[in-house]
């Protein structure tokens, strides 16, 4: 068991969110304790580890140790099975995160915070209403730690907001149920994304195959929780892997939630911050989550510095964290969020007749950009409900 009992900040939860609030805070000299319930870090994986090489870069080096493929293509398929070519004008990764979450976690101990794994935080203390610390158990043992500030970095099931009497509900909309499988012995293009966009396929969401090395692939897919309720997305994934891998071996399996939904409106309470899935800063459209939660981590870690220097640990002091994530995530977030609900209205024969109308683009020719004005050539209301989103209507 550690040994001291108080600590400027305590973040719950070593995701990449997480960890990265412990780093950024850990880095400017506070006491930092991060509590994870798992008893690894970065194990089990619950994602499909891609992620871009710019939005990496703004916290982390890449590190080819966590690099399972660099993508520099990729393909959209359509509901009658149509392929649409893109090179990409910035790289991706498909990372292999049990060593990359890792790293982060090395990252914010080398900075000075303290991580303890096997410690599930079960409470908040309170001094009136303000967040001064966490209950749990360490290895069957309870305890108690107080702190000036927490972080919630708790991922999608989060509980601490809701502890501290914040409002976390996500409509079932909103809430994509995805499965994952990680599929060995195939032939697969290594430097390509495939997403499969169709009702059929993966209703209110989309499917993806994002390789991993030549021979592997994580192949997933994300339902909106309006269908998934009639049947699972485990149940779309079986169908599809029987289709198209009848041979490949399955080698690792997983299923959660994915919040593709607005931030929450109130991510802050005296003395406690969200970030990452807690606060839902995943991108609503692609479902990523990984550079919005290290962007909300370091924020928060940043604002936590700033808060106990101040010796100010209210809610309005640390509302200019979410000032600040309204400023450089938020906003596009809700453009994004205004996409997805648009795409997501498009039926499996406006999205043919868009492929149809892509193809014959030559394919040295084919950018993001001209495949989305193609769109909105076949689908005029599209361009209305997109100028409405830059416009802020
Ligand atoms: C199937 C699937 C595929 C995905 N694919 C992608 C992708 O390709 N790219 C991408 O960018 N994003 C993807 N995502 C989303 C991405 O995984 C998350 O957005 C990201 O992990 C969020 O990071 P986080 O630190 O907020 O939360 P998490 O990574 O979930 O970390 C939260 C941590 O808190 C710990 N914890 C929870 N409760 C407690 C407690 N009470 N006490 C102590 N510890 C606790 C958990 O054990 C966990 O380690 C995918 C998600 C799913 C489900």
């Amino acid at each position: 068991m550690w040994r001291q009992k108080k600590f400027d900040l305590i973040v719950v939860g070593g995701g990449p969110a997480g960890t990265t609030a412990a780093r950024y805070a850990a880095k400017a000299g506070i006491s930092v304790l991060v509590l994870e319930k798992d008893r690894d870090i970065g194990v089990p994986v619950r994602c499909g580890e891609a992620v871009s090489d710019e939005g990496l870069r703004l916290f982390v080096k890449p590190d080819p140790r966590w690099i399972n493929s660099v993508i520099t293509k990729l393909r959209l398929i359509s509901p009658n099975d149509h392929k649409i070519d893109l090179n990409l004008k910035q790289k991706g990764y498909i990372l292999d995160r049990r060593i990359f979450d890792y790293d982060l976690a090395q990252y914010a101990s080398a900075s000075g915070a303290q991580i303890v794994c096997k410690a599930y935080v079960n409470g908040l203390l309170f001094d009136d209403s303000k967040v001064v610390g966490v209950t749990g158990e360490y290895q069957g043992e309870p305890f108690e730690v107080k702190s000036k500030l927490v972080i919630g970095a708790d991922g999608v099931e989060s509980r601490i907001g809701r502890w501290a009497g914040l409002d976390t509900v996500v409509k079932m909309k909103d809430m994509e149920s995805a499965a994952q499988k990680t599929i060995s012995g195939i032939e697969i293009d290594e430097h390509r994304f495939d997403f499969y966009m169709s009702h059929e396929r993966a209703p209110g969401g989309y499917l993806w195959i994002f390789p991993k090395g030549s021979n592997a692939a994580n192949v997933g897919l994300g339902v909106s929780g309006k269908y998934s309720r009639f049947r699972s997305a485990q149940s779309y994934l079986d169908d599809f892997l029987q289709k198209t891998f009848p041979n490949g071996s399955v080698v690792s399996s997983t299923v959660g939630g994915v919040p593709c939904d607005k931030t929450l409106k109130k991510f802050v309470s005296d003395g406690l911050m969200l970030a990452g899935d807690a606060a839902h800063m995943v991108n609503p459209m692609t479902g990523g989550g990984i550079i919005p939660g290290m962007r909300g981590g370091m924020l928060a870690g940043e604002t936590a510095v700033e808060a106990i220097k101040a010796e100010d640990t209210s809610e309005k002091f640390l509302n200019r964290y979410s000032k600040e994530w309204n400023k450089v995530g938020g906003k596009n977030h809700e453009r994004f969020y205004s996409i997805k609900e648009t795409v997501s209205k498009l039926t499996d024969e406006e999205l043919n007749s868009i492929s149809d109308a892509v193809e014959k683009i030559p394919p040295d020719d084919r950018t993001i950009g001209k495949v989305f004005r193609k769109a909105i050539f076949k689908k005029p209301s599209l361009l209305v409900d997109v100028m409405k989103v830059f416009a802020g209507v």
